[in-house]
């Protein structure tokens, strides 16, 4: 594999640190355009004096004075804003890993894809927010979204080139996160310390807290009905908590394929950065024998109703993804806030959600640009989302 250039949006993050750390590992010939950040100035400043990017930026622009001063004398540009992530983003490098978190990497995941970059796209909320416009983009511009969301990679791995008629379900694997044996009255009373205690994976605190939930699934089954054009009664959910077998797809011959391999995502990284080839790097290796059992079980939507809402959301299309995402993400950084409880984040969704249909604003609208449609129902449902949260904040 020759030079190639490179960006990471979000590399201060899980992922972001994930993708270096393979990348480096890797020792791939690689040209870094642009590493980008949200708050995290010291580790952004870090990464950016050990990759030498032509620019490093940080998402909040009042540490744009530290990020120079920190990289002061490496010939390093230094940006800062959203504005300036979009601008970066869309540099045509060759591959962008998309690892900002929440409906802000919908902008510069775009950005990307118009240029015709290959995308690793780990951002699953742009895809919620946008999924059809944002691959129709990609596949345009010629370019490619390869996912790197564990499962979804698992899927892309192991769908086969037939008709789609010939897949009866994608089943997506869940672990069940940190309360899957809990009871509702003690996932009431979960703090944001449990709830981000993921048995399996360690993650951002974001889509930590999603797992618990199990609104990560939620997001997921949207997120696999657009990237594999699957409708919404194909795509199901099992519960797995060893989260060794990343996903399944079942054929209408009986035959189910599946992926295996450790609870890591520089697994799905690397398949993202060197498909269709493998890259040769010292993964953890999978001891079958000493995990001794794989185990199985029906998720139960009484105790997580955000797999329902979810479902829901991706049945009524138009506009409802993307303002449950967006109620999601408020509701997640009210509770990561002590505003809410634990519980309170899947009601506030649902009823944000009400609260929308009934005034008819998810209706889609043949006539709107269809990402800027998406982006004024981020920001609408954001809205309503506050309103429905200030009036269960006073009950934490
Ligand atoms: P994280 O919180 O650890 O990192 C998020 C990154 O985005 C950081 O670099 C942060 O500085 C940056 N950021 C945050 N807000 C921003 C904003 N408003 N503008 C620009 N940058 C901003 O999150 P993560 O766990 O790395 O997850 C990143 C994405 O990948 C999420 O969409 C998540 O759902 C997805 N994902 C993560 C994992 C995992 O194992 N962590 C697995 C699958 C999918
Ligand atoms: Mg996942």
């Amino acid at each position: 594999m020759g030079a190639r250039s490179v960006t990471v949006l979000g590399s201060t993050g899980s992922v972001g640190v994930s993708t270096l750390d393979l990348l480096d590992q890797a020792r791939a010939d690689i040209e870094v355009f642009a590493l980008t950040g949200g708050r995290n100035v010291e580790r952004l400043a870090e990464q950016a004096i050990r990759w030498r990017p032509r620019l490093a930026v940080i998402e909040d622009e009042s540490l744009l004075p530290e990020l120079r001063d920190r990289l002061n004398g490496y010939n390093i540009g230094a940006a800062a804003g959203p504005a300036a992530i979009v601008e970066a983003a869309g540099q045509g490098a060759d591959w962008v890993m998309s690892a900002i978190v929440g409906s802000a990497g919908l902008a510069p995941t775009l950005a990307a894809a118009r240029t015709g970059s290959t995308i690793a796209l780990a951002n699953k909320e742009s895809l919620i927010c946008a999924g059809p416009a944002l691959l129709a983009i990609a596949k345009a511009a010629g370019g490619g979204v390869i996912p790197v969301d564990s499962e979804h990679s698992a899927i892309f791995q192991v769908l086969q080139p037939v008709s789609p008629d010939r897949v009866l379900r994608l089943i997506l694997t869940a672990s069940g996160g940190p309360f899957r044996g809990w009871s509702l009255a003690d996932m009431a009373k979960a703090t944001p310390e449990q709830a981000i205690a993921h048995p399996n994976w360690s993650m951002g605190p974001k889509i930590s807290v999603d797992s618990a939930q199990m609104m990560n699934k939620g997001l997921e089954m949207i997120e696999a009905a657009y990237l594999f054009g699957m409708p919404p009664e194909r795509v199901d959910v099992i519960i797995h908590p060893q989260s060794i077998v990343h996903s399944l797809v079942e054929y209408t011959d009986g035959s189910t394929l599946a992926q295996l391999g450790p609870p890591d995502m520089r697994v799905p990284i690397a398949c993202a950065w060197s498909w269709p080839d493998r890259v040769t790097w010292p993964a953890a290796k999978l001891d079958l024998a000493a995990i001794g059992q794989l185990t199985f079980e029906a998720p139960d939507e009484t105790r997580f109703p955000a797999l329902a809402i979810a479902r829901e959301a991706l049945r009524a299309g138009g506009g409802a993804p993307a303002a449950m995402n967006a109620a999601n993400e408020i509701g997640v950084a009210a509770f990561l806030g002590r505003q809410i409880g634990f519980l309170d984040i899947a009601s506030l969704v649902s009823e944000t959600l009400d609260r929308l249909n009934h005034s008819g604003d998810l209706a889609a609208d043949d006539d709107a640009d269809p990402l800027e449609w998406a982006m004024a129902v981020d920001v609408g449902a954001r809205k309503v989302a506050a309103q429905v949260l200030s009036r269960f904040a006073g009950k934490a």
